[in-house]
């Protein structure tokens, strides 16, 4: 397996190199808006310790990152009066994976609402409101 390159983008914005619109943070675990997001919520979730994705993580950051995501889905649907969420892995190049630090996407989901396609930059005042708006539904 290709080892861990500590110059991807989310190691950057883990050392605060690049900004980020945070969600929510604790000793293991970062959560932060996808700046091209694919759903009105769609934020991601990752360990702060290097990993390139499931393939290498070991079952104590996978906790970790299990335990942010639930926080942070339940504080999203409310957020948004979702129906529901869709969480998202991707690992490796043919997984469908672009940046190689192991992220999870959750995105909240309304019936009858398709994910828009990947790869179009949202409006930044739009997702720095939709980082507030589940940082409210966090009880922390
Ligand atoms: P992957 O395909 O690797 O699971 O998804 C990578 C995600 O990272 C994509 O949804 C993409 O929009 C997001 N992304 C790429 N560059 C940046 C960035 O600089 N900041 C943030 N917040 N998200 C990014």
């Amino acid at each position: 397996m290709t080892a861990y390159d500590p110059e991807n983008i989310f190691a950057k914005i883990l050392r605060k190199e690049i900004p980020s619109f945070r969600v929510y943070e604790d000793d293991e675990t970062y959560c932060f808006m996808d700046i091209m997001p694919r759903s009105d919520g769609h934020c991601l979730v990752i360990p702060k310790t290097p990993c390139r994705n499931i393939l290498d993580a070991t079952p104590a950051q996978l906790a970790a990152c299990m335990a942010t995501v639930s926080k942070v889905a339940n504080a999203a649907k409310a957020a948004f009066n979702a129906d529901g969420i869709t969480l998202q892995q991707f690992s490796e190049v043919a997984g469908g994976q672009e940046v190689f630090h192991l992220h999870f996407h959750i995105h909240p989901r309304h019936e009858g609402v398709s994910l828009r396609p990947p790869g179009t930059m949202g409006d930044m005042d739009v997702i720095k409101s939709n980082a507030e708006a589940i940082r409210a539904k966090i009880d922390q």
